[in-house]
């Protein structure tokens, strides 16, 4: 498994403020955020993406429910959400570890682009 900028933040070589951290997934916020909350739930198992990590999907549940609950601890229950995880290259994903992106805090539009 090649490093990965995440994996350099769960090992510590880039500094990064945890908004929420388990045995199993850190969350943190986007380093380029595109809504006014935007924040990333990744595990600590390198999974490279949505595909792999269903071979384990007690924690793909998991870390659907941090994104949910690192969510409404931000206060974006009452207007809601948008969580997010883009597979390879036609998906957008930049970062070969898996990620959700749980972006708020603003009307978003659909469909992406
Ligand atoms: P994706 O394009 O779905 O793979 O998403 C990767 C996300 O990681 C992008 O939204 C980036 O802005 C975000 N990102 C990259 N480096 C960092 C970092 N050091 N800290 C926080 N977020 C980052």
């Amino acid at each position: 498994m090649e490093d990965t900028i995440f994996s350099k933040i769960l090992n510590g070589q880039i500094k990064t403020d945890f908004i929420y951290e388990d045995e199993y997934c850190v969350a943190f916020h986007d380093i380029a955020p595109q809504a006014p909350v935007h924040f990333l739930v990744i595990p600590k198992t390198p999974y490279i993406d949505i595909k792999e990590a269903t071979k384990d999907s007690t924690l793909v549940g998991h870390l659907l429910r941090v994104c949910c609950d690192v969510a409404n601890s931000l206060g974006l229950d009452p207007e809601g959400y948008r969580i997010i995880t883009n597979k390879g290259n036609s998906g957008g994903q930049t970062v070969k570890h898996l990620h959700f992106h749980v972006l708020g805090g603003r009307a978003l539009t659909w469909p992406p682009g």
